[in-house]
């Protein structure tokens, strides 16, 4: 499908136009582990590489690869491999870059489960994570040493949001000649054009703003092109380049990670996510500027402390965060409300916002962050993440604005 075409466009028609066989529009669900061949020949010339062909879905899926071309056309990259969720797609990387002794520099705004992992799966491994502030520069330049094999950072900080200067990082990495990895869930490739700003890999959490109403955890990672993997520091993404050449660090992502740590991304999944790209366009705008009318009203409430919110001109990344998503702040907002006990009444009290996780759907969602996704951190690690005991994260919803404002109008007279 044509690279010219808008990006609404491209969410509708890239990947899949219909079935060849049927001339059913919507994707088809290829619930199958397995694929048959006639010949032993045929198979054997599939697995050793000579022909391309599908094999068993842990590898590859028809409906899952659609799914990957789509968001491969929103991202104008080279590739990209769905993997079982956001986490999946991050760990993908990891694997896929860094091996014992190597090191990550890491932003410490960063969404917990990842954090999580970095800390209890990948330091123990060897893999040392050196954290800085992701908006001063002058502390990812320190952090770097010749071990350095990514960088790695979130466009809007989950949930301090605070947003880093992504093209300033990207010439560092350029610079030094290290990928940058971007975890963008939060922005989706409408409003954040991930290539345009030097990032070499892009990560989406697809149980977000992909998926759209909260019904499926999944993950994308995607090679926007950008990176010469034959001067790559990995020496095992160099010796892939042997055989796949510019393809190499997706072959290892795919052939080696994916393939070999199971974490695939299932086909009913991807049927799912590939129809939310259809409707993201909208639905950004519609979270975007919902967001931005309730914390202008919640930063005129007496009740409210503070409000954190990107699109509000007093925030420090205001300029930043305009110029790299499209004059857009994205659907997520924090209040502090002075104390624990505070928080905990206003939750209850609320109608429409629902109390749980997941962020990104259509339903506007609160959560109390310190007491449960950040309940296992230290307060100091808490604090570098944003995190507070009177901090309650709002991610708007797609419901009428109006009614949002009631219900939080309501909730805040009782507390
Ligand atoms: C949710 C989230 C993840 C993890 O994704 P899952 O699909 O839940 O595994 C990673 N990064 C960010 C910014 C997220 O919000």
């Amino acid at each position: 499908m044509s690279n010219q075409w808008d990006f609404e466009t491209r969410s509708i028609h890239s990947g899949f136009n219909q079935d060849e066989k049927t001339g059913a529009t919507v994707l088809p669900i290829y619930e199958t582990a397995s694929f048959a061949y006639d010949t032993a020949e045929d198979l054997a010339d599939a697995f050793q590489g000579r022909k391309f062909g599908y094999l068993y879905s842990r590898i590859a899926n028809p409906t899952v690869t659609a799914f990957e071309q789509r968001i491969n056309a929103l991202e104008n990259g080279r590739g990209a491999v769905a993997t079982a969720s956001g986490m999946a797609a991050i760990a993908t990387i990891i694997y896929a870059l860094a091996t014992p002794g190597d090191e990550i520099v890491s932003s410490m705004s960063l969404f917990g489960g990842t954090f999580q992992l970095f800390q209890e799966i990948f330091q123990t491994f060897g893999i040392k994570v050196n954290y800085v502030d992701p908006t001063d520069i002058l502390a990812f330049e320190r952090a770097i040493s010749p071990r350095t094999s990514l960088l790695f950072l979130e466009t809007i900080g989950n949930p301090k949001l605070d947003v880093p200067n992504v093209s300033k990082i990207a010439e560092l990495a350029k610079l030094h000649n290290i990928p940058l990895v971007v975890d963008s869930s939060l922005t989706t490739p409408y409003l954040f054009e991930a290539k345009k700003f030097g990032v070499n890999v892009v990560i989406h959490s697809t149980s977000k703003y992909i998926s759209g109403s909260g019904h499926t955890i999944g993950g994308v990672l995607v090679d926007l092109g950008n990176y010469d993997w034959f001067n790559c520091r990995s020496k095992l993404i160099k010796e892939v380049t042997a055989k796949a050449g510019d393809f190499a660090f997706l072959a290892r992502a795919r052939r080696q990670i994916l393939q070999n740590t199971g974490s695939c991304l299932s086909p009913f999944n991807a049927y799912l996510q590939h129809l939310g790209l259809e409707t993201l366009a909208l639905r950004m705008e519609k979270h975007c500027s919902n967001a931005l009318t309730l914390a202008q009203f919640l930063a005129g409430h007496p009740r409210v402390d503070q409000v954190i919110y990107p699109g509000l001109p007093e925030h420090s990344d205001f300029a930043v965060a305009e110029s790299q998503f499209n004059g857009k702040f994205g659907g997520l907002l924090t209040i502090r409300l002075q104390t624990l006990e505070r928080c905990f009444q206003f939750i209850r009290r609320v109608k429409i916002a629902k109390n749980l996780a997941n962020l990104g759907d259509a339903k506007t969602l609160l959560i109390h962050p310190a007491s449960t996704i950040y309940y296992n951190c230290s307060e100091a690690e808490q604090a570098a993440a944003g995190v507070y005991p009177d901090l309650i994260r709002v991610s708007v919803g797609i419901e009428s604005i109006h009614d949002i404002i009631k219900d939080f109008d309501q909730a805040l007279a009782e507390v």
